[in-house]
């Protein structure tokens, strides 16, 4: 029998290709307005960036190869750490969640899923600023016309010890992938929200959710203080960890300006860390 898996991969392409555009215009009209009224640095419109073929592809490709990736390492995880084999087996093993984490609620499931997968993405972060892993890291600090569309932008090494490695290790630990329903939307909506062109901090709230000045400090460049606010998403291990910047009274400026031999496109960005 001839394999369906070419077949499967297009189907998936067009399925996740189907769910983003609809997703993409959304974000793209809300930005639009929030950042006429509230910019953070005035200069171009997103959709005028120089770079934005590169930031679009990154931003169709990114969910293509993640999901492809996670269910990949989730059968490889199965068989090895489980000794879990058989397709009915899988889906069972999956589908629900296992273990004890998945007799918790799914409430309190996915905001388990949030915190822990935030903690361990905040030191991914550290290491990805560190010596022999910057170099995939750059990547994402390349746009220098920050905005919410460049949210995706990142090399697939950085994506699999990211996000990707994350979220793989949560669910073979049991937790139910039904968080998703939630988890999923909150985190491209809050990915592509901490990117935008918006000066907005949310006041005292400013420590409990990572905000668009937040994270726009962490794309300073590095003598303007760059490496800081590491946390995707709850600004605490900041805190906590002694990394968090939020001047009273300033707006960061002056984006990805660390690395000026990086392409400006993304066939060039995805060797880049190889050619080195
Ligand atoms: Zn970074
Ligand atoms: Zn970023």
């Amino acid at each position: 029998m001839a394999s369906t898996l070419p077949m499967e991969v297009i189907l998936m392409l067009g399925q996740t290709i189907e769910k983003v555009v609809p997703i993409t215009i959304a974000l793209a009209i809300l930005f639009s307005v929030l950042t006429h009224f509230w910019a953070c640095n005035g200069a171009v419109s997103w959709w005028r960036k120089r770079e934005l073929v590169t930031d679009v592809v990154y931003w169709f490709f990114v969910p293509v190869f993640g999901r492809v990736v996670r269910i990949g390492l989730l059968v490889l995880g199965a068989g090895v750490v489980f000794n879990i084999h058989d397709a009915e087996a899988l889906i069972a093993f999956y589908e629900n969640g296992h273990g004890p984490l998945s007799h918790l609620p799914l409430w309190a499931q996915a905001v388990l899923f949030l915190v822990l997968s935030d903690f361990m993405l905040y030191w991914m972060h550290r290491l990805f600023h560190a010596a022999g892993f910057w170099k995939y890291h750059a990547i994402h600090h390349s746009s220098e016309e920050l905005d919410w569309i460049s949210a995706a932008r990142f090399h697939p090494v950085n994506l699999l010890l990211g996000t990707i490695g994350v979220d793989v290790i949560l669910l073979m630990a049991g937790i139910s992938p039904n968080v998703m329903l939630w988890v999923g939307p909150f985190n491209t909506f809050h990915s592509a929200f901490v990117h935008a062109n918006l000066s907005w901090t949310l006041g005292p709230f400013k420590y409990l959710l990572a905000t668009p000045v937040f994270h726009r400090w962490h794309h300073t460049v590095l003598e303007q203080g760059g490496n800081t606010n590491f946390a995707g998403t709850f600004p605490i291990w900041d805190i906590l960890f002694g990394t968090f910047r939020m001047p009273v009274g300033r707006l960061p400026d002056g984006y990805g300006k660390d690395e000026t031999t990086i392409p400006t496109e993304i066939i060039g960005q995805l060797a880049f860390p190889f050619r080195r």
